[in-house]
């Protein structure tokens, strides 16, 4: 039995030891192939559950009271999400604001622990709200920011970081996994070259959370953020996580002086006074509806483990690749991605010049991936609910599309929101 027979990727379902798992969601009865779990995970029923017993029992019934069993929510989730997906003891994740806030959050704190340095490092090939929050940050501070050119396919080079590092630069700010290609860097190498050079290092952690094992403190991480709306399946604009090493929290004060990172809350007092510990990267009021979501998400993963999560979608993005070099590559198809696995995050991509209206033909054909600029087809099977036939039929449906050219009628011009 060959990979492009059907009955191996059925041979593969029955001994997924996962595969009970995509009855715990919500869109388990649909017939949507779902290949987009890295832009938007689906929805656990236990969150559903989780969610409507905080909207009618805590908030709808407890009002106000219910405040002391949320107030240490974000911590607490946290704390889950460091130890089931991110290899963070207690104390270092906080739940909070979105990827982008705490983004310039823990930037700004950064810059201004390393005085008389006054450039940041980032990659061109870095998520755009990254870049676009290290721009202003450096035009509001009169910093240089040094872009460092990455490869799109092929992901960060190494040396070209340890060109750009120096006795200036302040901080590093990178993806773990790059979101066009799904490239993997390497995080303890690189953390280990920009301590060496002084520089505090500071990973997005968007498209690794719940998809690749994490290991901050093994890396010897400084500081990290990271959406829960993608493989954590928290739901859209959920709050983002944030991490700070605990040796580094007494030094590090961030720029949003919000009152719940005020030592005595409560006592209201006249000067902002920032609590010891995690909290004091926390800004105003934390969004509980969102928070409960994480956990939901969290404890699903965790459950599953994330080391065998990860050996499942290693297992069907290798699969997809097969599929693509046997049916795709002679109607102009190429892998976009690291080859290797070990290389690569949770999704796949794959370029071709017609990218942006053979993806549109894919969702007609009832499979959801995306597209992403310039020609690039992205395709996310999240290890929770995807399953191995998925991908075969998936695949199946793309390649028929492409040899009909099914796609030539289609608009050529991007959609505002891909
Ligand atoms: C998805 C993603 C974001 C999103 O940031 P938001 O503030 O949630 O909009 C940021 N960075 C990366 C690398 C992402 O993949």
């Amino acid at each position: 039995m060959t990979p492009s027979n059907r009955a191996y990727a059925e041979k593969l379902d029955e001994s997924d030891p996962l595969a009970g798992y995509r009855d715990r969601f919500a869109s388990a009865v649909s017939r949507t192939i779902y290949l987009d779990g890295n832009s938007l995970g689906q929805l656990p029923l236990a969150t559903r559950e989780a969610i409507a017993e905080v909207v009618d029992d805590q908030w709808g019934r407890g009002l106000v009271r219910s405040w002391d069993r949320w107030v240490g929510l974000p911590g607490e989730v946290g704390d889950l999400v460091g130890g089931t997906l991110l290899g963070a003891a207690p104390g270092q994740v906080l739940v909070s604001d979105s990827t982008t806030v705490n983004l310039y959050k823990l930037a700004s704190a950064a810059l201004d622990a390393r005085p008389g340095r006054t450039v940041i490092v980032t990659d061109d090939d870095n998520f755009p709200t990254d870049r676009y929050v290290l721009q202003g940050i450096a035009a509001q501070r009169g910093c240089e920011l040094r872009t460092i050119n990455t490869d799109i396919d092929s992901g960060l080079s190494e040396r070209t970081l340890a060109d750009a590092l120096g006795p200036d630069v302040a901080l590093v700010s990178l993806s773990h996994v790059a979101y066009r290609s799904g490239a993997l860097a390497d995080m303890a190498a690189v953390t280990g070259m920009v301590h060496a050079a002084g520089a505090l290092m500071l990973w997005d952690l968007c498209h690794s959370i719940g998809a690749v094992p994490v290991e901050l403190d093994a890396a010897g991480a400084d500081l990290a953020v990271g959406c829960t709306y993608k493989y954590v399946n928290a739901g859209p604009g959920a709050p983002a996580c944030l991490y700070v090493r605990r040796d580094l929290q007494e030094s590090l004060r961030q720029p949003i002086w919000g009152w719940f990172g005020q030592a005595d809350q409560f006592g209201m007092g006249p000067r902002y006074q920032p609590v010891a510990g995690i909290d004091r990267f926390a800004t105003g009021t934390p969004q509980i509806i969102g928070t409960v979501a994480v956990r939901e998400g969290a404890r699903l993963l965790g459950e599953a483990g994330i080391e065998r999560l990860r050996a499942k979608s290693t297992a069907l993005t290798s699969y997809l690749i097969d599929l693509a070099d046997e049916w795709l590559t002679p109607y102009g198809f190429r892998l976009a991605s690291p080859r290797a696995a070990s290389h690569r995050g949770g999704h796949v991509t794959l370029h071709h010049d017609d990218a942006w209206r053979i993806s549109q033909a894919l969702t007609a054909a009832g499979v959801i991936g995306d597209y992403r600029t310039p020609d690039r087809i992205r395709l996310g099977p999240a290890a929770i609910t995807t399953r191995f036939t998925d991908v075969f039929d998936a695949m199946d449906r793309l390649r028929q599309i492409a040899a009909e050219r099914s796609y030539a009628e289609l608009p050529a011009k991007p959609a505002r929101v891909t």
